[in-house]
């Protein structure tokens, strides 16, 4: 262990501030499920670290149409929140009670797939981030922050300190497939929205994990669906645009021939369930 300091700021301004004045050295930690195995096995070793536990980031405020859901909040609170059952269901989705327990919805953003259960069904919820420094803020929507496999828009000396999500106008869907039922790394997770009117597409967004690089929106699939009949015809020619578009890869879990296999299943599926 190298670590020569730990920081536990009481404020977001009084942790904008640490970062300002220590660079990009500090190590951020939120609920450090990610963090600390890394530092324990000595792949990560920080000297100094900054705990965002106390930084009154774990709050959910709703207000009018949506919901601000402070970068620290858990997990398992998300599980509690009804407002916005997809979000309920994706928590519920991610590795056992521990992990919920201390794993948090900003930490999700940056953990590397195939996790980001979380995020995708904030991809599909159109929902955006706030990134704080000590002297500005900003905000950007979801699809924006992510830039590449383990790097997003966040600058050295910003947090993420909220992520507002509209309260989703359409019915929505979440499927997660892995090897096991429950506590299971994805093979492919896909989450969407869908706004019809008189059986038309009027507005989709479709979000897959675990098959590219961070999770992405299938908008290929989107923009096949988007004016049309939501049939199965419709159904079946979304399911196959998202398994050409998306970017799987090889892992221990899953081959990226059988990943883009179970992406096209699975938005048929999830859609499907949708047309029901
Ligand atoms: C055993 C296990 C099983 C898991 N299963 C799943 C699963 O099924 N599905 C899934 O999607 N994920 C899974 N995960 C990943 C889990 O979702 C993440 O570990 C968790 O969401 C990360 O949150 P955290 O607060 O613990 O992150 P931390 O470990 O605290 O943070 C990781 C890094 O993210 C950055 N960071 C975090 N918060 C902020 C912030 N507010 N501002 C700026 N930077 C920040 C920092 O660089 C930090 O070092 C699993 C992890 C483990 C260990």
């Amino acid at each position: 262990m190298t670590t020569k300091e730990y920081f536990l700021p009481q404020s977001l301004d009084e942790a904008v501030g640490l970062l300002a004045d220590h660079g990009p050295s500090l190590l951020v930690i939120a609920g450090g499920t990610l963090a600390m195995p890394l530092i324990n096995e000595g792949v990560s070793m920080p000297e100094t670290v900054i705990g965002l536990q106390r930084a009154g980031l774990n709050n959910i405020k709703r207000t009018n149409g949506s919901l601000a859901i402070g970068a620290t909040t858990t997990l398992t609170r998300m599980m509690a929140d009804h407002t916005i059952p997809l979000l309920q269901e994706a928590a519920h989705h991610i590795g056992g009670w521990s992990i919920r327990n201390m794993g948090t919805v900003g930490g999700n953003l940056f953990a590397p797939p195939p996790s980001g259960d979380f995020a995708v069904a904030l991809l599909a919820l159109d929902a955006q981030v706030k990134l704080v420094s000590n002297n500005s803020q900003r905000v950007l929507p979801l699809t924006e922050f992510y830039t590449g496999f383990m790097t997003t828009a966040l600058q050295p000396n910003e947090l993420v300190s909220e992520i507002m999500v509209p309260v989703p106008k359409g019915k929505t869907a979440y499927l997660k497939y892995g090897r096991r039922h429950a506590n299971t790394p994805a093979i492919v997770t896909v989450a969407v929205h869908l706004i019809l009117e008189n059986r038309i597409v009027k507005d989709v967004r479709l979000g897959l994990n675990a098959v590219g690089p961070y999770p992405i929106r299938a908008e290929a699939a989107e923009r096949v669906l988007i004016g049309t009949t939501f049939d199965q015809e419709a159904i079946a020619a979304a399911a196959h645009a998202a398994a050409e578009e998306c970017q799987p890869f090889t892992d221990s879990i899953a081959t990226e021939w059988y990943r883009r296999r179970m992406v096209g299943v699975y938005v048929r599926r999830a859609l499907t369930q949708l047309a029901g």
